[in-house]
Order: C-alpha cells, then sequence, then structure tokens
C-alpha cells in the first residue's frame, strides 16, 4: 500500500480532487544563459549537512518515501482570535513548524503593513503553549533583534529582501549574535547567484543552519503564476548546494490556492524536502494574500491528495526494467553526442568556406529555413516546438560562434 504524506504524519485520510489547470512545466524549459554557470565539470564542493539543524531535509522513511518538512501557518498574523483559530486547525497535522508574517511587505502603500513587534508578543506566546516552533519574515535589522527578543525559533529572509547584499549582511550580522535557523527564500528576480551569494553571506557570519525557499520569480509578462517557477533554478542550486535543505512555497509560486495542491505534488516529484503552506482559518477575509490561502482543512485534503514517491527502490525486478531502459538512454546519448559533435565540426567547415568567399556568417535565410523544417519535422516526432526551438537556438549559437572563431584566426587583434 502506497503511504500518503498524513499517514505519515499520523492523520485520517480524506479524498482529494483537483483539476488540472495550467501546465505548471510551461515555463520549466528556460535554458540558463547566465554568464556565470557553473559547468558540471567543476564539481560541487563537498558539504556536511549540519548535524542537530532544526531546518532538516526530508526524512527517509521504512518504506522508501521521505517525509517532508511542513512549514504552515497565516500569511499575516491578524488577530488573537484568528491566530488562535488558524492554529487549532493546523495543530492536528503536526506542523514542524509554524510561519506568521508580522511585519509585511506590501507593493503598494497604505496596505496593511502586519501588525508588528505587539504581535510578536502573543504570536509567541500562542505557539509556546501549543508546543510549536515558530518562524517569523525578518527584512530590517531592528525586526531581527525583536525576532531575538521574543525567542523566536526560526527566522526566514524574503524575496524582496534576498535582492539586498548590504541588507542581508545587516541582518546576518545580528542573527549571529544567537545564533538563529534560517531561510532564505529565493530573490524576485531570477538570479541563482544573488540567492546563493545570500546564503555565503550568512555562512561567513557563522550562521549554519539555513534552509532555502523556492517562492517563484517575479513574471516580467501576463502569466499564469504570481510568481513564475522557473524550476532549473532551484534544481540547479541544489546541484550546487545538495546539503541545504530546499522547500517549496507554492502558496507564493501560484498565488491561488486552487492551484496549491498540484504544485505541491510538483515539489514532492522534484526531491524538495518540504512546503511552506500559507493557511488561514478564513482566506476570503484574509488582509494579505486572501487568494493563496488554504483553510486547515484544505490542507489535510491537500496533503491527503499527495502521492509521495520513493527516493529509493528496494525490489530488484522494478530496478531492472530501469537499469535496462537506462542503459538505452546513455546509448542514445553517446550517439546524440557524437551526432553533435560532427555537425558542429560541418559548422566549422562551412564558416571557411564562407570566408573564403567573403560572405557574412548570419545567413538569415537559410536560418528561417532550418528552424521551419526541423521544427515541423521535430514535431512530426512527437518533440514538443518550444523544445526544438530553444535547442535549434542554443545550436545555431555554437554554429555561430565557431565560425567567429574562424573569421576571427588571422584577423589583427588591435586597430
Ligand atoms: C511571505 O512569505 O509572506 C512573503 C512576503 O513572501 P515572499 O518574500 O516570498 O514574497
Ligand atoms: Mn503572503
Amino acid at each position: 500500500m502506497a503511504e500518503s504524506v498524513v499517514s505519515l504524519l499520523n492523520q485520517p485520510c480524506l479524498e482529494h480532487h483537483l483539476s488540472q489547470l495550467q501546465s505548471p512545466f510551461d515555463c520549466f524549459l528556460r535554458l540558463p544563459m547566465n554568464p556565470d554557470f557553473v559547468s558540471p565539470l567543476e564539481q560541487p564542493a563537498a558539504f556536511e549537512v549540519s548535524k542537530g539543524s532544526l531546518l532538516r531535509k526530508a526524512i527517509p522513511s521504512a518504506s522508501g518515501a521521505s517525509k517532508p518538512f511542513l512549514i504552515a501557518g497565516p500569511c499575516s498574523a491578524e488577530t488573537p482570535a484568528q491566530f488562535d483559530l488558524t492554529l487549532n486547525g493546523l495543530v492536528p497535522l503536526g506542523p514542524d513548524l509554524i510561519r506568521a508574517g508580522i511585519w509585511k511587505p506590501r507593493t503598494r502603500p497604505n496596505r496593511f503593513e502586519g501588525v508588528g513587534v505587539e504581535g510578536l508578543r502573543w504570536v509567541r506566546e500562542m505557539t509556546r503553549e501549543r508546543n510549536l516552533l515558530l518562524a517569523v519574515e525578518v527584512a530590517q535589522p531592528a525586526q531581527a533583534e525583536a525576532a531575538l527578543k521574543f525567542e523566536v525559533d526560526v527566522v526566514w529572509i524574503g524575496a524582496r529582501t534576498t535582492v539586498n547584499p548590504f541588507l542581508v549582511d545587516e541582518l546576518g550580522k545580528v542573527l549571529a549574535s544567537s545564533p538563529l535557523p534560517v531561510m532564505i527564500k529565493n530573490p524576485i528576480n531570477p538570479d541563482l547567484e544573488l540567492w546563493l551569494g545570500a546564503v555565503e553571506r550568512l555562512e561567513v557570519l557563522g550562521l549554519h543552519d539555513l534552509a532555502l525557499v523556492h517562492r517563484g520569480f517575479s513574471p516580467f509578462e501576463p502569466s499564469p503564476y504570481r510568481n513564475m517557477p522557473q524550476w532549473e533554478i532551484p534544481i540547479e542550486l541544489r546541484r550546487r548546494r545538495p546539503d541545504l535543505p530546499m522547500y517549496c512555497d507554492p502558496s507564493h509560486i501560484t498565488g491561488d490556492a486552487r492551484l496549491v495542491p498540484e504544485f505541491a505534488q510538483i515539489a514532492l516529484d522534484l526531491c524538495y524536502d518540504g512546503w511552506m503552506f500559507e493557511v488561514h482559518h478564513n482566506p476570503s477575509h484574509a488582509w494579505s494574500d486572501p487568494d493563496q490561502q488554504l483553510t486547515p482543512d484544505q490542507l489535510v485534503r491537500t496533503l491527503n491528495g499527495l502521492k509521495l514517491r520513493k527516493n529509493d527502490l528496494h525490489d530488484p525486478s522494478e530496478l531492472s526494467g530501469l537499469s535496462e531502459l537506462r542503459q538505452e538512454v546513455d546509448h542514445l546519448d553517446h550517439e546524440l553526442l557524437d551526432l553533435l559533435s560532427r555537425r558542429l565540426q560541418l559548422s566549422h567547415r562551412l564558416g571557411e568556406i564562407k570566408k573564403d568567399f567573403d560572405l557574412p556568417i548570419l545567413q538569415p535565410r537559410r536560418w528561417e529555413q532550418i528552424l521551419n523544417t526541423r521544427t515541423s519535422a521535430g514535431h512530426s516526432m512527437g518533440l514538443d516546438s518550444s523544445f526544438l526551438f530553444k535547442w535549434l537556438q542554443l545550436m545555431h549559437q555554437e554554429s555561430i560562434r565557431r565560425q567567429l572563431e574562424v573569421y576571427r584566426s588571422d584577423s589583427a587583434k588591435t586597430p
């Protein structure tokens, strides 16, 4: 019998139904063009997962499925009554950590900006009464000092703060005096180096109980989601820092409570270590982010509808089917590499001929023809057109780069 998330959390099972509204992978294949790209040939340094960390990775269970880290709580702590009702709904789920926004970074002025330090007092008391661990967002040194004074268990740095190295340093200096576990949300812009930079700044200051929270990136064009997931960024960051737990915040990615379950499942399918869910006892009356918060019951249904994946395969028969296919994949990949290498050698020779005849490297009509013929041929073979387009663009770029080298090989370096 498959193990459910909630059975791992010792909860009764409920049915879950949610129709898929969009393909969340539409925005998956944005290829990293970052000049700081770290090649897999440069192996990520070996990092030790720090022992005794509160912010943990998913724990493997006996069945092979992993128990994810569950963070839940309201976008904002609004009133003691609201927080009380929300916590009461969450307690049966046994969350690992409660989130509560005390100071709210709002995009526009004259909106609710959080209850402030006074709220910290009752939020701390009410979580402590229930033996729950508490996380709040800090964006200014004074807020970090207040978080320490009220003995919160964890703080997080929000997306609008991760972008600012000065602020990350200032926060880190205050927090290092304690030192507190810190979760670092991705910056609002899709910049992996900036996200990693914030982590490293905190580490330099002596903070080592750290985790990453993927909450998506501000879209620059109309988008089906509040924030674009751009999954390739957290995937690459995990490759470079496999020691750090990576949690998914499906509430801020989607901006829509109806989409949260689908994204919570994707997080499991992509080996995230847990989630941060926004939960409110009455979302439509929430003072911030009303559209994306789940009720505690909806969170239970969401968790019950999720399918846990086994990270280790124990059954050798399952494994043999997989390894046969993998051998075939290995073989085809080598063939593809061989073809690619031969294909690009031809580009080099084309460059030599074009150079002899004083032709420009870029031949727009030929490029248009390549794009059209390959896209339609590939499409009829079941290949996705946006994948084909990106692959052809990449190959064309590399072909132009090689031809530029041919053209430059004997041209004068200085005027
Ligand atoms: C939040 O978690 O409430 C929040 C403001 O998140 P983000 O920094 O991801 O926008
Ligand atoms: Mn929010």
